[in-house]
């Protein structure tokens, strides 16, 4: 059965959530705008179009898609797959603000990224209801 890139990504939040579930306590939403733009200025002054960005507060997690630059089913889950990693870490991350992707982060970012490309995560899926 062929699914949207929007019922793909509901399928991979739901693996997410078995598989790497957020710290006790904490709450993600996953949620999606037409476009993304980053608060932030480049050296160039410009203000960059983003894929996703995750934000949190207090044990409150959202994480945020962009229709416009995640059409298609693989930029979307990686995407997904991306910033669930920043969840992971969160605890961690606090204390290293100043750097958007701390080697923690890489490192959740690895174990799911093993798991979903390498060892079936991609595959099983497919069968989460959604
Ligand atoms: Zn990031």
């Amino acid at each position: 059965m062929r699914r949207t890139t929007a019922q793909r990504v509901a399928q991979c939040e739901g693996w997410l959530r078995q598989n790497f579930k957020p710290p006790r306590g904490y709450v993600v939403r996953v949620r999606w705008y037409p476009k993304l733009v980053d608060k932030e200025r480049n050296e160039r002054g410009e203000r960059e179009e983003l894929q996703g960005r995750h934000y949190s507060w207090e044990r409150k997690h959202e994480i945020q898609l962009s229709r416009r630059l995640n059409r298609r089913v693989d930029d979307a889950l990686e995407t997904l797959l991306h910033e669930w990693a920043h969840v992971l870490v969160a605890r961690v991350s606090r204390d290293v603000e100043d750097v958007e992707h701390p080697d923690e982060y890489w490192l959740a970012y690895g174990r799911i990224y093993r798991e979903w490309f390498d060892c079936g995560g991609w595959d099983e899926s497919h069968a989460i209801e959604v």
